[in-house]
């Protein structure tokens, strides 16, 4: 998500919204004709985001929050471009266009008062930021007597971890997913602290994921999938230690460790 704000940005930025088409009704909020009468004309004055959810600050204090649940896509193309399949909602603006396209239809675009924005029964219940987190925070968090695996994928714990960045940060720390949190060594808490960051640092740099239909908010793929170490490596070899990549699910998710490496 942080890939696709700062893809984004420079491209919408400052830019007004003329119109808006919306081929399908469930996707905003409030219905159809009150969302585009309500976000016609307003000028993007910041892209900003809270956890996987992406925020755009209107004129006229509104806001525009976009949750992309499992497939949702939010591109800035030149004029003329073709749009991708399933889209739903196309935005003109002064300059280019903004499309939101969605092949399961999970995601949702809600327009809503700016200052109402901190108090939203989902955002305000949000935990911190994994990269705006401070050691003895995390040490904190850590505290609880949870499946280290389901603690870390909680957006109310820390926002915004995916599946994919848990495993890759399990892996780096040689910690298995399915300890529980409490028990961790205040070495191993380092060790995790240390992988969190730097996993998400090299993510952001190398553009996200591209697994299922992930691109940025340019339209291109990231390349961080070429630097898995376990992620969707079921059998193959753990790049440490050799023995077979193992497949389980924990807290409702497929999980990939190594069970000789990561205890
Ligand atoms: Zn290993």
């Amino acid at each position: 998500m942080e890939t696709i704000r700062y893809t984004l940005a420079p491209k919408i930025v400052h830019k007004t919204i003329k119109t808006v088409d919306i081929s399908l009704a469930k996707l905003v909020i409030p219905e159809p004709q009150k969302f585009r009468a309500q976000i016609q004309g307003r000028k993007i004055l910041r892209l900003w985001r809270r956890g996987k959810y992406l925020l755009l600050d209107l004129s006229g204090q509104l806001t525009l929050m976009i949750h992309f649940r499992m497939t949702g896509q939010l591109v800035y193309f030149p004029p003329s471009a073709p749009h991708p399949p399933y889209t739903h909602i196309v935005f003109t603006l002064n300059q280019g266009v903004l499309v939101y396209a969605d092949l399961r239809q999970f995601g949702r675009l809600e327009l809503l008062p700016s200052n109402k924005i901190e108090k939203h029964p989902i955002l305000s219940k949000l935990g911190p930021e994994p990269l705006g987190i401070k050691r003895e925070e995390f040490e904190a968090l850590l505290k609880a007597k949870r499946v280290l695996k389901a603690l870390l994928l909680d957006q109310n714990v820390i926002a915004g971890l995916g599946n994919i960045y848990v495993d890759e940060i399990l892996f780096c720390a040689a910690i298995a997913p399915h300890r529980k949190a409490c028990s961790l060594s205040r070495a191993e808490i380092s060790r995790l602290f240390c992988c969190l960051q730097r996993i998400l640092k090299e993510a952001i740099l190398l553009g996200g994921s591209s697994v299922r239909n992930y691109v940025n908010g340019l339209g291109y793929k990231g390349k961080f999938q070429e630097r898995h170490k376990v992620y969707h490596r079921r059998g193959q070899p753990c790049p440490r230690c050799g023995h077979a990549i193992v497949y389980t699910r924990l807290a409702g998710r497929g999980t990939y460790y190594c069970p000789q490496c990561q205890y």
